[in-house]
């Protein structure tokens, strides 16, 4: 078992429980007094510790060792315009997975919701961390407006705007080192001042991935995976 805790994890701090670690711990996963759990907190590392009080309301661990060193992954961001809840949640999991920086939901001219649920999907962000080993939970950004990002972007971090209206045509990750983002669009697309705005930005590189339309969701899986095999580690 795996769990995010928010306190900080070495040798000498036991790490008490909330209710609900606990209700998780000893009520789902029947754990007891001197089993072990992998607990990160997404600044130390990875440590392996047991339980050495476990009730209904709360208990205690103590770390043990540390099982790996505290790493960030690779420096991307995924800026996404939110779709249907479901869809949403997945992005920002197979996000963690694929291992990003920082998650941003962006609001387009077509993108249908108005708000999002910060706190849910934070917490998604949570359990796909302790789903996949990793050691790092990217923040998910409150939802932002696409031109105040844009009016406010640090040029030296380039963006992977993926468009779909370049399909099947050329658009190709270039091999360029150095903080990146991938802009994924909403079920509508871009609309035509977005694209013309996004496609006269020195450091955004239009991105086609192939012939066909992909679902918000896939392309978000479609595009990490081409960063990864380019320039990832
Ligand atoms: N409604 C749009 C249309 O019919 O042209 C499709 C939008 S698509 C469902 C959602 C987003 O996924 C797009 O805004 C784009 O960022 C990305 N996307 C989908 N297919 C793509 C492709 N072949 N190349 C680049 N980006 C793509």
């Amino acid at each position: 078992v795996r769990l995010f805790v928010e306190q900080p994890l070495g040798a000498v701090q036991p790490v008490p429980l909330t209710r609900e670690q606990a209700h998780y711990l000893f009520g789902v996963m029947r754990m007891a007094v001197g089993d072990a759990v992998a607990l990160f907190n997404g600044r130390d590392g990875e440590w392996q510790a047991d339980v050495a009080e476990a009730g209904k309301r709360g208990g205690i661990l103590v770390c043990r060792e540390q099982s790996q060193p505290q790493v960030m992954p690779p420096d991307v961001w995924l800026l996404f315009a939110p779709i249907k809840k479901a869809r949403t949640d997945f992005i920002v999991e197979k996000a963690v997975e694929m291992g990003v920086r920082r998650i941003v939901p962006v609001q387009t001219a077509h993108t249908n919701s108005e708000r999002i649920r910060q706190d849910r999907l934070q917490a998604h962000a949570v359990e796909a961390a302790e789903q996949c080993g990793g050691v790092f939970v990217p923040e998910v950004a409150e939802l932002t407006k696409l031109d105040r990002l844009l009016n406010t972007w640090d040029t030296a971090r380039q963006i992977a705007f993926c468009d779909e209206a370049l399909a099947g045509e050329t658009g190709r990750l270039p091999a360029a080192p150095g903080p990146w983002a991938i802009l994924i669009g909403p079920e509508g697309g871009f609309s035509e001042d977005e694209r013309k705005r996004l496609r006269g930005m020195d450091h955004a590189t239009p991105i086609s991935l192939g012939p066909r339309i992909l679902r918000a969701d896939t392309a978000a899986v479609a595009a990490l995976t081409l960063w990864q095999s380019t320039l990832g580690d």
